[in-house]
């Protein structure tokens, strides 16, 4: 028995990084997945992964910002699979790092729309469900950037501590149904989006000093978020609500501090 046996769950950015090892290692821990992305090709790329190892997984490209698509993929994993009992909202973008007097209203609206108001609609969307059933994990991937500066652009912060309102403000919206909602603060982790960072510390030399600031002084890989994810997904975390946890290698405990070697 895995720890998602008989559940059913749905994945968004499932096609890349944390989206995609969260996905396998649901599929590998019994539950049936809905798999979204974007891209056609890469969350079908998810989806054969997951079937080549036994797991049972749908695929849907769609866009997370779009409320009828939002609500497309919640009605296709009730109609696939007879129901929904985890949603992961973990797509994002990162919006690069642009000096604040050259962002434009349309820069920051394109990130909030898939960071922040991606999450607000799969909520809405998928509550209804859950609440009706009395139970129900939603989980969405917030991030370090969204605790305090530096570990962002303006807007993706300011997203990301959107989100950790919106797990809180709904956490306890839904009083009183068993529906549970709680975020992930990924630390440096190394996935699709921070490929430049890793590409440019490599080409440099310097990679050795990639997530030197956090005492485990090292970055992060995907399954490490994604284990995360399975607990925030399963009955072990029934009583974690209204969470933010962040998993960063200790990097959100600390001040600023010179290094001890
Ligand atoms: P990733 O490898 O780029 O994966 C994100 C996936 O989401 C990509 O496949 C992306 O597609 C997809 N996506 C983007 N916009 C979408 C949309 N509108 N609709 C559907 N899918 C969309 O990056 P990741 O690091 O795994 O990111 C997952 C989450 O972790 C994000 O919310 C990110 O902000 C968060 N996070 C990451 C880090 C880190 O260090 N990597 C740290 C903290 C938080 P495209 O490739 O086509 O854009």
């Amino acid at each position: 028995m895995g720890r998602l046996s008989g559940k059913r769950a749905i994945v968004t950015g499932a096609g890349s990084g944390i989206g995609r090892a969260s996905a396998l290692l649901f599929a590998h821990e019994g539950a049936q997945v809905v798999a979204v992305d974007r891209v056609e090709a890469a969350v079908d790329e998810t989806a054969e992964m997951i079937r080549k190892e036994g797991g049972k997984v749908s695929s849907v490209a769609a866009d997370v910002s779009e409320e009828a698509a939002v609500k497309g993929f919640i009605e296709h994993c009730i109609s696939e699979f007879g129901g929904i009992d985890i949603l992961y909202a973990n797509a994002g973008i990162s919006g690069g790092m642009v000096p604040l007097h050259e962002q434009s209203v349309d820069y920051w609206k394109d990130i909030l729309a898939v960071n922040l108001i991606g999450p607000f609609l799969a909520i809405k969307h998928v509550s209804p469900h859950m609440i009706s059933q009395g139970k129900g994990s939603i989980i969405c991937t917030a991030s370090v950037a969204g605790l305090r500066a530096n570990a962002g652009g303006t807007p993706y912060s300011a997203s990301k501590a959107g989100v950790i309102s919106l797990v809180q403000t709904t956490a306890n919206e839904f009083y009183g149904t068993g529906v549970r909602v709680n975020a992930i603060c990924p630390g440096l982790i190394e996935t699709g989006m921070t490929k430049t960072i890793f590409d440019g510390a490599r080409a440099r030399g310097s990679d050795d000093k990639i997530g030197q600031l956090n005492p485990l002084k090292r970055y992060g890989l995907p399954p490490e978020i994604a284990q995360a994810a399975l607990f925030l997904a399963s009955d072990d975390a029934s009583y974690v609500n209204g969470q933010a946890i962040a998993v960063d290698g200790g990097l959100s405990s600390t001040h600023p501090f010179a290094g001890r070697r």
